[in-house]
């Protein structure tokens, strides 16, 4: 494995770098505290090319791998979460359904707009009864008159419900034994809602809600992919979906890091910068040393992934430990700035609401302790 990032890896990282700091940090509390979706933002990053990275040129991406995508969802959860999910879920799970299981025309008419950002896609698999047990799908579809007539609901869907949400793609049972299909649902279609957002722990300027579908009709021909294929080609959507949120975990706990080291240099307590204090020192030496091993575990998985290799195994290791290492980095993030760091005028308070659901989206901690538990051959 090539542990060196190549020049084009290091000329993306630093420009997502760049943008993060510049465009986003300014207005990342007040979109937050506001609950407003990122609009403006989308705008900057479909122009910069970063709505798309890793699908092919010839469709509008920007031709990256998993890697240089990694690259880019670390960069931006470093500032804020909130402005990562929305990029990350609209890649690796609205638009890669298209690029993976769509049609020829399916992605002749969706993946351009999608890549540039004009449009953004949501993945619709989690409902009522199925979070975790993702085949107990209740929505059903039924073929009437060259029409898939939906009826059913979606809980916790990223993106589905912005001005600028194209489609969803449902997993919906089309049929006896327990045949699960994928099925694009354009928004404005009738029968087709999308509830009010959630009041959310954090992620609070990312759109999230739940969806009905009463009567709804949508032409048969928005099935994606093979029919009854629809289980597997979500589960495989949601490993390389993994890759993204363990890049998010990384990035949300470096970006805790930046703070709190930030701030252990300009508090003084006692006479002394709190970051003199050894105590502080060994919290910061820990985390650095963590997030450094937890990134290697990010880029080794989106390495086995753009060597075609088998990444499954290391995209859950590494959902599993970036997730957790998020979470305790903002704690210790919050603890070393004291009482300022419970307060919002502070970053860290944010990366702290926003680290939780890192252990549980896209495959709970238990999930993925299964996944790799079946790897050892349990
Ligand atoms: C902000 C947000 C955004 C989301 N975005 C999307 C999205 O865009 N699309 C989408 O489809 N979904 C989305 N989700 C849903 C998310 O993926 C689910 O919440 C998650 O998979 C867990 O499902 P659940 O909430 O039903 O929990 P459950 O599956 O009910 O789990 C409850 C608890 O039981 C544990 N558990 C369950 N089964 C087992 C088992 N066999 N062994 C041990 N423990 C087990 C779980 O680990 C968990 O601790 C989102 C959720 C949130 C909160």
């Amino acid at each position: 494995m090539e542990f060196e990032l190549s020049d084009d890896h290091r000329l993306l990282r630093d420009t997502v770098r760049e943008f993060a700091q510049q465009e986003v940090r300014p207005v990342a509390e007040e979109l937050d505290r506001t609950k407003s979706f990122p609009y403006d933002i989308v705008a900057r990053l479909g122009a910069l090319d970063l709505m798309g990275i890793p699908f092919p040129e010839e469709y509008g991406g920007g031709g990256g791998d998993t890697l240089a995508y990694a690259l880019a969802v670390e960069e931006l959860t470093r500032v804020d979460s909130s402005v990562a999910i929305t990029m990350c879920a609209h890649t690796s799970l609205g638009t890669q359904p298209i690029y993976l299981f769509g049609s020829e025309a399916q992605k002749r008419e969706w993946l351009p707009l999608l890549c540039s950002g004009q449009r953004l896609a949501a993945f619709g698999l989690t409902e009522p009864e199925a979070g975790s047990d993702a085949g107990n799908t209740q929505t059903r579809a039924e073929l009437d008159d060259a029409e898939w007539l939906i009826n059913g609901a979606k809980q916790f869907i990223t993106n589905a419900g912005t001005e600028l949400t194209a489609f969803v793609t449902i997993t919906a049972v089309t049929g006896g034994g327990r045949e699960i299909s994928n099925i694009l649902v354009e928004n404005g279609t009738p029968g087709y809602e999308q509830g009010t957002p959630y009041r959310k722990m954090g992620w609070n300027a990312s759109d999230t809600r739940p969806l009905a579908f009463t009567d709804c009709r949508v032409p048969e021909a928005n099935l994606v992919g093979r029919r009854g294929a629809g289980l597997r080609q979500f589960l495989q959507v949601l490993d390389i979906g993994r890759i993204g949120v363990a890049a998010m975990g990384v990035g949300l706990a470096q970006g805790a890091l930046d703070e709190a080291l930030a701030y252990a240099k300009q508090r003084r307590a006692f006479g002394h910068s709190i970051s003199r204090f050894q105590i502080i020192q060994a919290k910061l030496a820990d985390l650095t040393t963590e997030i450094e091993a937890a990134r290697l575990l990010v880029h080794k998985a989106a390495w086995l992934k753009d060597s075609g290799r088998n990444f499954s195994l290391l995209a859950a290791q590494a959902k599993l430990k970036t997730g957790r290492l998020a979470v305790r980095a903002a704690e210790e993030a919050v603890q070393i700035h004291g009482g300022y760091g419970y307060v919002e005028e502070y970053p860290v308070c944010r990366f702290y609401r926003d680290a939780k659901i890192l252990t549980i989206g896209e495959g709970t901690d238990e999930v993925q302790q299964m996944v790799i538990a079946r790897a050892l051959g349990t």
